[in-house]
Parts: structure tokens; sequence; C-alpha cells
């Protein structure tokens, strides 16, 4: 099976990504790489990011990788968070205290609506490539759900009643934005001729 690196520190992540990929494509942890380093990520987008860990990992290591970064965008925020995500409540980064801003900075907000973006960069060799998912929803006003994990416990999907951290994780893969730039990533990979 065709071995490739997902440059991401982020178990949750991973488990996703391998849950997509099964026995189709084997993924490698940086984990077990050896790599146990915070990637950087100083870009002013969220496709800068993502070829900035990909290509860290694909030099360093010589092993063909693909990295993601996602951000959050909220309608009546201008679109933040946005790439700052990560770091919206600054560092170190909590998933608690993000999520505890944006509610905050939301209390007295009708126009709840949000979508998460993700961009996968690819590096096979010295080839490029991208792929985008992203999903529309709203900001709940409290959470709920106990699964997933950042901006999860308060993000409902469009046509649904549930929050992303009250599906299974089957089900957010099937309409997330990283299912969705996964699926785009698996199709590529197996259409190509390794
Ligand atoms: P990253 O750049 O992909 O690591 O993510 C940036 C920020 O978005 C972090 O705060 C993550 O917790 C959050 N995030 C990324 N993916 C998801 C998701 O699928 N659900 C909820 N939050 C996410």
């Amino acid at each position: 099976m065709r071995k490739i690196c997902f440059a991401s520190n982020n178990p949750k992540k991973l488990e996703e990504i391998r849950a997509a990929l099964e026995g189709q494509i084997e993924v490698v942890s940086l984990k077990e790489l050896g790599c146990h380093e915070e990637l950087e990520e100083t870009g002013k987008t969220l496709k800068d990011n993502a070829f900035q860990k990909a290509r860290y990992v694909n030099q360093k290591f010589g092993i063909d990788c693909f990295a993601d970064d996602t951000g959050l965008e909220v309608q009546a925020l201008d679109g933040a968070p946005g790439v700052y995500s990560g770091r919206f409540a600054g560092e170190p980064r909590s998933d608690e205290r993000n999520v505890e801003l944006l509610l905050k900075k939301l209390e007295k907000e009708s126009n709840r609506s949000a979508r998460f973006v993700t961009v996968i960069a690819l590096l096979l060799g010295n080839r490029e490539y991208s792929f985008e998912g992203e999903v529309q929803g709203v900001i709940t006003r409290e959470k709920s759900g106990t699964g997933g994990f950042g901006y999860d416990p308060v993000f409902m999907p469009s046509g649904y009643d549930k929050t992303f951290a009250a599906l299974s994780m089957a089900e957010k893969n099937q309409i997330s934005h990283r299912g969705i730039a996964v699926r785009k990533l698996v199709s590529f990979l197996l259409g190509e001729k390794e």
C-alpha cells in the first residue's frame, strides 16, 4: 500500500483521516517519522500554511506528504478568526478558550452564519497539489455534544439540528470541510500512477 505522511500533530485529525483512507493508503504520522516538533504556520492564508508544513516535512524526511490547515470564518466577525482560528484566544492554544471567546463575541449577534474551510497541500516528490473543502453552518449559543474537537461543540452544519460534536465521526466526515477535501485528495491519489 502507498505510504504518505500526514504532517499534523493532532491525533483527532489523524484518526479522522486514517478512517477516510482506510484500506487505500497507509497514513504515517509525524511521531512515527520521529518528528516531535510543532510545525510552523506563519503564512497569511490557509493555503500558505498548509504548504509551509508539507514542504518542511517533505524536505526534512524526504517522504511524500500532505498537510492541512483549517479556518473557521464567521460572517458577523468579517471572516475572523479565519487563518488565526487556532490562536483566536492567544497562546498557548486552547480549544476551550477559543470557543468561549467566540461565544462571547457573538453574544448579542443574531447573524450566526459561519463556514469551515480546509486546504490540503500535497507534495509528491517535487510536484505540488492542493485540495479544498468547505461546510456552511451556524454558531450555536451554547456548547453541545462530546465528540470532535476545536469549535465542534458550537458549530451546527446547515441542514442539521446537532453540532459537529454531537455527530458520530462517520457522520461528520461525510459532510465536513476536511472530509470533502480528503475525498478530493483520495480520488486524486487513487487516480494517480505510482
Ligand atoms: P488547524 O489549523 O487545522 O490546526 O486548525 C485551526 C483551528 O481550527 C484549531 O483551533 C482547531 O481546533 C480548529 N479546527 C480545525 N478543524 C476543526 C474541525 O473539524 N472542527 C472544529 N474545529 C476545527
